[in-house]
């Protein structure tokens, strides 16, 4: 509602001075952010408000479907975004699933480095208890420093007019993974780029 007003108050008043239709622009703009936030924010809000359902998810299916939502980015950006070919079957919640890959997908091509093509690589182990997968890509990376801070809500270490965004995703990660009962992490090696880890449960017919 807020963007609609300022557009029409805008085409209204063709006579407006060059600096007025600047500060319109400027409004504009914060109108857009802040719906991605209040999106962003209710998203996550809602992660884990439903106990997990036992249900067996293929892994491989929740990240051709973040994938697919990702085609315009990935067309966009020229970005080669593959998966091993055995990936698991594990216990939860297909949505979650699907919205932690893409998070961690459209992260590592939005921090792509502006020299080489964005290459990102979903794999998987086996581990205790269940499996440890993991995102890699060529991009920017981040210094060791930040590599707790970066979950956390609202920590961006870019401005947004470096990278667009609310600081919100990796929370979101965070708290989908906690609420399939695993644990997410981050390795890096800044200017060679990063490898997001996250653990989820075996799914077998007594969980
Ligand atoms: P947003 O991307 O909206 O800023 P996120 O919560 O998804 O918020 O990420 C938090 C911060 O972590 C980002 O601002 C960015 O600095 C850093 N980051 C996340 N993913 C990557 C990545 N794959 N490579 C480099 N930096 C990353």
């Amino acid at each position: 509602m807020i963007s609609n007003y300022l557009e029409l108050l805008e085409r209204r008043n063709p006579q407006l001075s060059e600096e007025s239709k600047k500060y319109l622009g400027f409004a504009k703009r914060g109108a857009v952010r802040m719906d991605h936030m209040v999106l962003a924010l209710l998203e996550l809000s809602r992660v884990g408000r439903n106990p997990l359902p036992p249900n067996p998810v293929d892994s491989a299916t929740a990240i051709e479907d973040a994938i697919l939502n990702l085609a315009a980015l990935i067309g966009k950006t020229d970005s080669d975004v593959t998966k091993d070919d055995q990936m698991p079957i594990v216990m939860g919640d297909r949505g979650e699933l699907t919205r932690l890959f893409q998070n961690l997908i459209g992260n590592a091509i939005k921090y792509r480095h502006s020299e080489r093509r964005s290459v990102v690589h979903v794999k998987c182990q086996p581990c205790e208890g269940g499996w440890r997968f993991a995102v890699t890509d060529n991009g920017i990376g981040i210094s060791s420093n930040y590599y707790d801070r970066i979950f956390q809500i609202f920590q961006r270490l870019h401005g947004k007019d470096q990278y667009e965004g609310t600081g919100i995703g990796l929370a979101i990660c965070k708290k989908i993974v906690e609420h399939h009962g695993g644990k997410i992490w981050v390795e890096s090696c800044p200017e060679e780029g990063s490898t997001f880890y996250f653990t989820l449960r075996n799914w077998s017919p007594n969980n």
